[in-house]
C-alpha cells in the first residue's frame, strides 16, 4: 500500500499532466479557461500554475487586446515556457517542400521553403527537406538541440501516422526514416492536405472549430476532417480525399483507379482543357487563376460552374458530417466569391434547409504554409510526451 502522501503526490501528478497537455493542444490560455477545459477545481488549478511558473515549465504571457470588452486588465495568459522544447513541420510536397519550426508554446518562430526538382524520388526529396531544415535553422540562430519531433505531411494516402526509426513501411520510408536519423528524434506522418485541415482548427479559420470539411482545391483536390476536434484519419488513412468521389463511373479514368472523380473534373488539368477547348489558352494553375482574377471572358463561367460541382460534393458531406464550418484552402479559394458563391448556395440548398443555412462557408487563413503547420499541430495534439526537464 501507498502512504496517503504519495497517492497525494501522484494525483498533483495526474492534474498537472491534464494542465500541461490542455496547454499543448491549446497554447495560450487564461486560468479561467484552462480550469474549464481541465475539469479541475480553481483552487487547484491555481496551486499547480503557480508551482509549473516556479518550475519555469509555464510562463505567463500578456494576453492579447483582441476586442475591447469592458473595463480592467485583460487577464494574463498562461502558456508553456517557449523554450521547453521545439517542433518541426515538414510539407513535403511534388515540387516543393515547405518548412515551419515552432515552439511548444505554439509560436510558429521560423518557416522556409526549396524547390525539389521534377521528377525527384524519395531519397532527393529526403535530402532537399533535410538541407531545408539546416538552412532556416542556421539563417534563424535555432539550435535544433532542443527538438522534440518532426511532423511530416506527404502526399497520397497515408495509413501510419507514427513511424519511429526501424518500422517505416513502403514509400513514406526514405524521407521519414532520413529524418528520423539525421535529426534523432521520432517523426509523425499524415497526408498534407489533412494536415492543412488540422492547422486551419488549430490557427486559422477554423480556429476551435471541433467539427470541420475542410477542402484544397488545387492542381488537385484534397480535404480533411475534424471531428469534435479530432483529425478523422479513416481506417485506412484515406479519410478526406474528396477529390476522389466519383460524379461518374463512366467518366474518364482518374490516377486513383477510379473514374469520373471529381478531381479529373475540376483539378486544374481539367479546367485548363476546358478552357483551351473554348480557345482560351492558358499555361497553368497560376495562369488560369489570374485570368479569373482579370475576368477574362469564359474562365470565370468554367471555374464558377467547377464551384458548383465541387459544392454538390460537399453538400452531400455536409449532410453526413454536420459539420460548423467548410472551409476552402487552395489557389482556387484566393477567387473569393467567384468559387465561395456557388458552394454556398449548394450547402444552402440541401435537403437538411436547417442545416445547411447556420453552416459557415469561409476561405482557409493559412496560406502556403497550412501544411507544414498542420505538421506541427499533429505533434500538438498528440498524447502528450512531457518533456523531461519539466519534471523537478
Ligand atoms: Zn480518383
Amino acid at each position: 500500500m501507498d502512504k496517503p502522501a504519495d497517492a497525494l503526490q501522484r494525483l498533483r501528478r495526474v492534474h498537472e499532466d491534464a494542465a500541461v497537455a490542455v496547454l499543448r493542444s491549446a497554447g495560450a490560455l487564461s486560468r479561467a479557461e484552462l480550469t474549464q477545459r481541465t475539469g479541475l477545481s480553481r483552487t487547484t488549478l491555481f496551486s499547480i500554475i503557480s508551482e509549473l511558473i516556479e518550475r519555469d515549465a509555464v510562463v505567463e504571457v500578456e494576453a492579447l487586446p483582441a476586442e475591447p470588452r469592458g473595463r480592467g486588465r485583460p487577464a494574463a495568459l498562461i502558456a508553456l515556457n517557449p523554450s521547453a522544447g521545439l517542433l518541426i513541420g515538414l510539407d513535403v510536397g511534388r515540387r516543393r517542400v515547405r518548412l515551419a519550426i515552432a515552439n511548444v508554446a505554439h509560436e510558429i518562430i521560423a518557416t522556409g521553403m526549396a524547390d525539389i526538382p521534377a521528377g525527384a524520388d524519395a531519397p532527393a526529396q529526403a535530402e532537399a527537406a533535410v538541407r531545408l531544415v539546416r538552412r532556416v535553422g542556421e539563417e534563424h540562430g535555432i539550435r535544433l538541440g532542443a527538438l522534440e519531433a518532426i511532423g511530416l505531411g506527404l502526399v497520397g494516402i497515408v495509413d501510419d501516422p507514427s513511424l519511429p526509426a526501424g518500422t517505416v513501411p513502403a514509400r513514406h520510408a526514405p524521407v521519414a526514416r532520413r529524418l528520423a536519423e539525421e535529426f534523432g528524434v521520432r517523426v509523425a506522418v499524415d497526408n498534407n492536405a489533412r494536415l492543412a485541415a488540422l492547422a486551419e482548427s488549430t490557427w486559422g479559420a477554423a480556429r476551435s472549430v471541433g467539427d470541420l470539411v475542410y477542402v484544397r482545391w488545387s492542381v488537385g483536390v484534397g480535404g480533411g476532417f475534424v471531428v469534435g476536434g479530432r483529425l478523422l484519419r479513416g481506417a485506412h488513412g484515406a479519410a478526406g480525399e474528396i477529390g476522389h468521389v466519383s460524379l461518374d463511373p463512366e467518366g474518364p479514368p482518374c490516377h486513383c483507379g477510379g473514374r469520373g472523380c471529381l478531381e479529373r473534373r475540376i483539378g486544374s488539368q481539367a479546367l485548363l482543357e476546358v478552357c483551351a477547348a473554348r480557345g482560351i489558352a492558358l499555361t497553368g494553375l497560376d495562369a488560369l487563376v489570374a485570368a479569373a482574377q482579370d475576368r477574362v471572358p469564359g474562365v470565370c463561367e468554367v471555374i464558377s460552374a467547377a464551384a458548383a460541382d465541387l459544392g454538390r460534393i460537399l453538400a452531400d458531406t455536409v449532410v453526413q458530417l454536420d459539420p460548423e464550418r467548410v472551409v476552402v484552402g487552395g489557389e482556387f479559394a484566393s477567387l473569393g466569391s467567384l468559387v465561395l458563391d456557388p458552394i454556398r448556395q449548394a450547402i444552402d440548398g440541401l435537403a437538411l434547409p436547417k442545416i445547411g443555412r447556420r453552416i459557415g462557408v469561409t476561405p482557409a487563413d493559412l496560406g502556403v504554409n497550412a501544411s507544414a503547420m498542420g505538421a506541427i499541430a499533429l505533434l500538438l495534439n498528440e498524447e502528450p510526451a512531457i518533456p523531461g526537464h519539466l519534471r523537478p
